[in-house]
This record gives C-alpha cells, sequence and structure tokens, in this order.
C-alpha cells in the first residue's frame, strides 16, 4: 500500500472517519427523519463488520487515528459491543468515540466500557419529557437522562449532549440546557439545524448560533476555550465557574469548512468527503468484487480529492442535501 496520507487538494489532513454502521433508529427525529414512509436499507445493503473493520485498518494506514461510531442509532444494530471492542482493539487509533441518542444507555454501559469506549456523545434536544416524545416520537425522557446520569457516574469523559436547536420547538430551553454546564461537567453542544433529506421540518426561520450564544449570555460570561489539534469544529465556550463547557456547531452561520478533516463511510458502503455534498464514492461494490487493499485504498484518495473546499449551505435558501442523515451518519 502506498506510504501516502490523505491530504486533499486545500491541504487538509482527513483523519477523522465517521462510521454510520446502521440507517435504523429508535427514534423518529422531526429534524432527522419523515414520521412515516422511511426507506430502509436491506440487511445485505449494508457493510458488515468485517467489512468495516477491513476498511478501517486500511484507513488507518492513510493516517485516520480518530473515529466515531454513529448512525441511524448504533446501539440498535446486533454485534454492535463486540465490534465496537475489535475497533477499539486496532493498532493506530488514537481516539474512538461513539454517538447514541442514549434510548439504550443504561442497560449497556458495562458493554460499552469495557468494549474500550471513554465518551460519548448523546442527542438531547429538551429537558422536557412531553416535548422529548414530540420531538423524537417516543416518551422516553426518563430513561435518556438517565443513561446520560449513569455514564456520568461511570466516568465517561467528557459527555456531549447534543442539541439541535430549532425554532418555535425547544428555543425556550436554550438557558436550561446551557445551565447544566454549571451543574453538570457536560459539554452542552447547540447544533444549527441542517436541511438534509427528509424529514418533518418546514420551511421555517432558522436558529442560528449568534443568536443562541446571545440568549444564554445573561448566564454568566462565557470564556473561550481552545480547541485542541484533534477537536471538532464546535467553538466551544466556559461559564466562568461553571463545571462543564458550552459549544456551538454552526455549520450555517459560519462555515467550518477551512478545518474539516473529516470522511464519512455510510450505512451502504460510500464514501463521503463532506456532510453537505452529495459526492460520494462506492467502496462497498469493489470490496465485494474482490479488490485488494491497494486499489481500495485508491478509492479513499479519490473520496479526497473530491472534498469540496467549501460546503453550499447558506442561511438563506439552503438547498437540502440528499440522502439522509441516519444513512450518512451524522
Ligand atoms: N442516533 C444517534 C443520535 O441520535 O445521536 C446518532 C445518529 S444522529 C444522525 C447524529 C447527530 O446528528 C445527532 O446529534 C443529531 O442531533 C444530528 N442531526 C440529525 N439530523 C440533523 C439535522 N438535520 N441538522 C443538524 N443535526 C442533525
Amino acid at each position: 500500500m502506498p506510504d501516502l496520507k490523505l491530504i486533499d487538494p486545500c491541504n487538509r489532513h482527513l483523519n477523522y472517519l465517521r462510521i454510520s454502521i446502521t440507517d435504523r433508529c429508535n427514534l423518529k427525529c422531526m429534524y432527522c427523519v419523515p414520521r412515516d414512509h422511511i426507506t430502509r436499507l436491506s440487511h445485505d445493503e449494508i457493510l458488515t463488520y468485517e467489512e468495516i473493520l477491513r476498511l478501517v485498518r486500511i484507513g488507518i494506514k492513510l493516517g485516520i487515528s480518530k473515529i466515531r461510531v454513529t448512525g441511524g442509532e448504533p446501539l440498535v444494530r446486533k454485534g454492535v459491543y463486540g465490534f465496537l471492542g475489535e475497533l477499539s482493539r486496532i493498532k493506530g487509533l488514537t481516539d474512538l468515540s461513539l454517538t447514541t441518542n442514549g434510548v439504550a444507555l443504561k442497560d449497556n454501559l458495562e458493554k460499552i466500557k469495557s468494549a474500550g469506549i471513554k465518551r460519548v456523545n448523546i442527542s438531547l434536544d429538551t429537558l422536557q419529557r412531553k416535548k422529548f416524545a414530540q420531538i423524537t416520537g417516543l416518551d422516553l425522557f426518563g430513561q435518556v437522562w438517565q443513561g446520560i446520569e449513569m455514564a456520568r457516574q461511570m466516568g465517561f469523559h467528557p459527555i456531549k449532549l447534543n442539541i439541535v436547536a430549532l425554532a418555535g420547538v425547544n428555543d425556550d430551553e436554550l438557558k436550561d440546557m446551557a445551565r447544566l454546564s454549571f451543574d453538570y461537567p457536560y459539554h452542552i453542544r447547540f447544533i444549527e439545524y441542517m436541511p438534509i433529506g427528509d424529514s418533518q421540518m418546514g420551511n421555517g426561520p432558522l436558529l442560528l448560533a449568534p443568536e443562541i450564544k446571545k440568549r444564554i449570555s445573561d448566564l454568566g460570561t462565557l470564556i473561550p476555550v481552545r480547541n485542541s489539534v484533534n477537536d471538532g469544529p464546535a467553538q466551544r465556550y466556559r461559564f466562568e465557574g461553571a463545571r462543564g463547557e458550552v459549544g456551538f456547531i454552526h455549520a450555517l452561520s459560519h462555515h467550518f469548512c477551512d478545518r474539516c478533516n473529516r470522511l464519512r463511510l455510510t450505512a451502504s458502503g460510500q464514501l463521503r468527503p463532506c456532510l453537505l455534498s452529495d459526492h460520494h464514492e462506492d467502496i462497498k461494490g469493489p470490496l465485494r468484487r474482490g479488490c485488494s487493499d491497494d486499489e481500495l485504498a485508491e478509492i479513499f484518495f479519490r473520496a479526497v480529492r473530491h472534498k469540496p473546499s467549501d460546503h453550499n449551505l447558506a442561511v438563506h435558501n439552503p438547498d437540502r442535501v440528499c440522502g439522509q442523515m441516519s444513512a450518512i451518519g451524522g
């Protein structure tokens, strides 16, 4: 295999692979999927764990050092804990994390820990039980909150709580969410809603990071926290005296493409160099046709050559990105 690293035409070093291991999910979040008529990939269409592990080993030789396992909901896929264990034993991986909706967290934290996962991102778009059911389709707030608390008690750190900020839905809770960072060591992440695939969202006004920041600012002085090399694009802050942090993922209001180090492997076996562009390279076909590691490495390079310098999503009249977030991997 060539001793080359994944460096794109803009000289960005891609060392971070997000893997969606399933497009299935036990929730139907209003901003992520339509409530009805969800087309799902068949079992044969999704990559097997063995296939994913082979691609990860190739990716690591090409400079991938950080992996996030996501979905769909990763914890609904059979065999996921064994898979996570296999992943964490691969040499060269310095950072392995998981994004989950937290529904299956409380009963499986031991298995997640034993598999070698030290940190988790959990989606939590509201602190109100009724609204949780409205956003996700299921009345499971208590169960998710219990999972978050147990994860903290078991030493997972940092625990990042992902909140997609939705005008008219959870914007009355921005301060309550931010306030959590005073009492708990959680990293609260406000995410701007992105128009990806079909969802239950209309074309209403967007709630952007500068506005969120303004609305929570009277809780205290926001002190910037410097990102370390392997950190994501979040703009990070800590309120004076707080135990945790707040951060903003502002894909629309402030593109962070110049710092993007990500590549995505979708549940259906496509390499996507940018979440917000529809370009993808099929790697499952060649993998199943018996291509060598060198040939598969070339597909990684091809994807990287197509990484756009910037995405086209704009605050005004944003185009919708094709493909569901659940299959691409958020
Ligand atoms: N099921 C897991 C979960 O709920 O965290 C992992 C998959 S989910 C697709 C990953 C992340 O994408 C979540 O934090 C979710 O809030 C975010 N997400 C999904 N659709 C989004 C959208 N349209 N705009 C912004 N974030 C979105």
